[in-house]
């Protein structure tokens, strides 16, 4: 049987391009292959948003040398956004020669002609386009989950971010069809998905592009009214794109979750100009205390960054005290790394590895601190949980998440995936909470 094994690198929107590459290929005929050992076609669909993530599909590609040495007739893959990066590809096709096809994030969708060519050629076969030439529709979805599902809604980013590869490699931004959509939630919903999380590089510029006043606050009215799912998520979102308006359609709409993702990145003006993120401190401040206001039982996310270029103490500074202030449910904290191509990896202010360290833990050890107060808030709270499924690590445990997207751990013998079930909250840890169904 001819069977593939895909390996995905990076963020959700490459989580669900592999279910994507997933669906074209069983509806080629293959079928998955349940490890890559026994894989007649290897996919790596990569990430360059750090080095550290280009740096992982190096150093597989190098263990596979001996595996393609041994089957020549395995199919090796490199595609998504490293090789859709500047001399990327022609760099895989010099340290890999082994390596069989190579496409970027704009031609994804040609995965099962790229193959025939492959095997017709019996050549490495390298297809990247510069750009998109649109979004191409209806490709069948293999999803890892039954609970919930990913929806695309835009590719690409207008923002960019002085740091950010992502425009480099997704593109423009580009919104699909609300029709399109609505169309591929109510078939989910159809399908018994409960919830659904849509995804875009920057969810609230949704329909910027599209004709006829479509944005993202009136997508979410649209699929409120769709029988059959509960919850509705999204990610990302940018701050300076979150205005009154969402806020207010989001608070009067039953299905969209009460989880607010809204990436920081830095608390200081300087930085903040210097990453051209397009917000002050105080305007994103001022967008949270709207947001607990419209909307009681939030929680709140975000990602932060340290060691931007020309980042000194005093800018530090401010990002804790914003920190203090913000409150965050929970952040993803990053150290800065350069991006080749990226304007900000030019700044002659590099700020050294062990300042960074420094501030990374220090960033840690404060949010952790916040994150445990805050989870201490919900003892005895009732949350409304969506079951996962049973825990791994605690047998006779199930897990799911809150409309918060905090996980709850609770006993219960009885199989309740799919559902939503209330949970009082009894104990709260970093991580997740716990309680008793009720
Ligand atoms: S909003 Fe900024 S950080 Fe996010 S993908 Fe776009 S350019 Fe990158």
């Amino acid at each position: 049987m001819k069977s593939y094994f895909i390996i995905t690198f990076g963020c959700q929107m490459n989580e669900h391009d592999s279910e994507v590459l997933a669906g074209m290929l069983e509806a080629k005929g293959f079928v998955a292959a349940d490890s890559m050992e026994e894989a007649s076609i290897i996919l790596l669909n990569t990430c360059c948003v750090r080095e550290t993530a280009e740096n992982k599909v190096f150093s597989l590609l190098g263990r596979l040398r001996q595996r393609k040495m041994a089957h020549p007739d395995l199919i090796i893959g490199v595609c998504g956004c490293m090789p859709q990066q500047k001399n990327m590809a022609s760099r895989i096709a010099r340290l890999f020669s082994y390596v069989d096809l190579v496409f970027g994030t704009h031609n994804a969708h040609q995965l099962p002609e790229l193959l025939d060519r492959v095997a017709n050629s019996k050549k490495t076969v390298q297809e990247i386009w510069p750009a998109s030439r649109g979004i191409s529709e209806g490709h069948p979805a293999k999803r890892k989950d039954s609970v919930r599902a990913w929806v695309t809604i835009t590719y690409g980013c207008n923002n960019f971010c002085t740091y950010c590869i992502v425009p480099f490699v997704r593109g423009r931004e580009r919104s699909r069809k609300q029709e399109d959509i609505k169309a591929e939630v109510a078939e989910l919903a159809g399908e018994g998905y409960k919830e659904i999380v849509l995804l875009g590089q920057n969810v609230n510029s949704y329909g910027k592009d599209l004709e006829g006043g479509r944005d993202f606050a009136s997508l979410l009215q649209c699929l409120e009214g769709i029988n059959g799912l509960e919850r509705i998520r999204y990610m990302t979102s940018h701050p300076r794109d979150f205005n009154d308006g969402l806020i207010s359609t989001i608070a009067g709409l039953q299905k969209v979750c009460e989880h607010f993702h809204l990436p920081v990145q830095a608390g200081s003006n300087r930085i903040l100009k210097k990453m051209n993120r397009g917000y002050t401190r105080e305007q994103y401040l001022d967008l949270i205390r709207k947001i607990r206001s419209a909307v009681p039982q939030q929680s709140i996310t975000t990602d932060i960054m340290v060691g931007f270029p020309g980042e000194d103490d005093s800018d530090f500074n401010d990002t804790v005290d914003l920190i203090k202030l913000a409150r965050f449910d929970s952040a993803y904290t990053f150290v800065y790394n350069a991006r080749p191509g990226t304007p900000a990896a030019d700044i002659k202010e590099q700020v050294p590895e062990a300042v960074k360290k420094d501030r990374i833990q220090t960033l840690i050890k404060l949010q952790n601190q916040i994150s445990l107060e805050k989870n201490r808030e919900e003892i005895g709270r009732c949350q409304d949980v969506l079951v996962e499924g049973e825990s791994k690590k605690k047998p006779g445990l199930l897990y799911g998440r809150s409309r918060g997207n905090k996980i709850v751990l609770f006993p219960c013998t009885r199989n309740l995936r799919g559902k939503i079930v209330s949970v009082r909250i009894t104990e709260s840890r970093l991580a997740h909470l716990s309680g008793e169904m009720v």
